[in-house]
């Protein structure tokens, strides 16, 4: 699609097509993610593969804006729920499983949990973020159930397709893993969302840029771009308190971002161009506390570049994984 001539500005204000817009196109009106913590674990976290976990990983699991681990999903659901409906009384909700792995159970408690969710009055739909190795049989059939009753969408680690990386941040599987996992979940057409990281130390620009191309060619509805933050409660934040290493400026950030953008199917959902971490937390990079200043300058740089998400796509040969 090089050299396409479309006019830009495709998706409402945005140079690409945000998860916001998306939501709002679908559902013909606000809808909210409501980020939940069901208390679950992670096999990367409990010994099964590891103790460590990933490397960048919080101690919350990487759901730090999550509702309160403990409280029933009813009260993390009716909190959030709360604050947002003084502004937008009509809207309704996804509700988001984000804190640690929300597959890692038997299929009976998945069924029980997911339920739960389901019956919480203005949920449209289930976002459920997992890890490859964690989407067995059985626990795609509770999935499939899910999505013949709601929306559904699952957030699939990946991180890098780079297996110096997979090692070095002790992901615990591999991008063959996600290649598989992607597979089966699209054998039940079952909505994939793909987490990448941006600025992982030890990747060049090309290896992420790598990254972003490959999956650029999978089958995926949607991705992720995090930022990576370093933070004080995370094996990273203590090597990097050791010893510090390079971390991306914003400069970099957004021009790497821009360039993604314009690789990436112009019909993949964006449901993320930065990171979001607790500020008292944070270790690196301090510029990214202001996340608004930095989507505003994603915002400008595609606008001076007169470019926009899918504008470079090249449809690859064949799209079977
Ligand atoms: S898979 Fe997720 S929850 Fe588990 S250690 Fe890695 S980032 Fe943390």
């Amino acid at each position: 699609m090089a050299g396409d001539e479309r006019t830009p500005n495709l998706w409402g204000d945005k140079r690409y097509q945000s998860l916001n817009y998306f939501l709002r196109r679908k559902f013909g009106q606000k809808v909210f993610k409501v980020c939940l913590d069901a208390g679950f674990s992670c096999p990367n976290r409990d010994g099964t593969l590891s103790n460590t976990g990933c490397l960048f990983c919080s101690a919350r699991g990487s759901g730090d804006f999550a509702g309160r681990r403990g409280s029933s999903l009813e009260e993390q659901f009716a909190e959030v729920k709360a604050f947002m409906h003084k502004k937008w009384p009509q809207a309704e909700y996804i509700a988001y499983f984000q804190a640690f792995t929300n597959t890692y159970a038997s299929p009976a408690v998945l069924r029980g949990i997911y339920g739960q969710a389901l019956n919480l009055e203005g949920v449209v739909g289930l976002a459920i973020a997992t890890r490859p190795d964690c989407l067995g049989e059985e626990v795609l059939d509770v999935l499939q159930e899910v999505m013949q009753k709601r929306y559904l969408w699952v957030e699939l680690g990946l991180q890098s397709i780079h297996p110096k990386s997979a090692g070095r941040f002790n992901l615990g599987y591999s991008f063959d893993d996600f290649l598989d996992a992607l597979s089966r979940l699209k054998d039940r057409d079952i909505e994939c969302c793909a987490h990448l990281i941006l600025g992982l130390p030890g990747e060049s620009r090309d290896d992420m840029m790598a990254s972003a191309l490959k999956v650029a060619g999978l089958p995926l509805d949607g991705i992720k771009l995090h930022l990576l933050h370093v933070m004080k409660d995370t094996p990273l934040g203590c090597l990097y308190q050791q010893r510090p290493f390079d971390i991306l400026s914003r400069d970099e950030y957004v021009e790497m971002v821009v360039d993604i953008l314009e690789i990436l199917p112009a019909d993949m959902v964006i449901h993320r161009l930065t990171g979001d971490s607790p500020r008292h937390t944070l270790l690196e990079p301090q510029w990214s506390i202001n996340k608004w200043e930095v989507l505003n300058l994603i915002d400008r740089r595609l606008a001076e570049k007169n470019t926009w998400q899918g504008k470079y796509w090249i449809k690859p040969p064949e799209l079977s994984i």
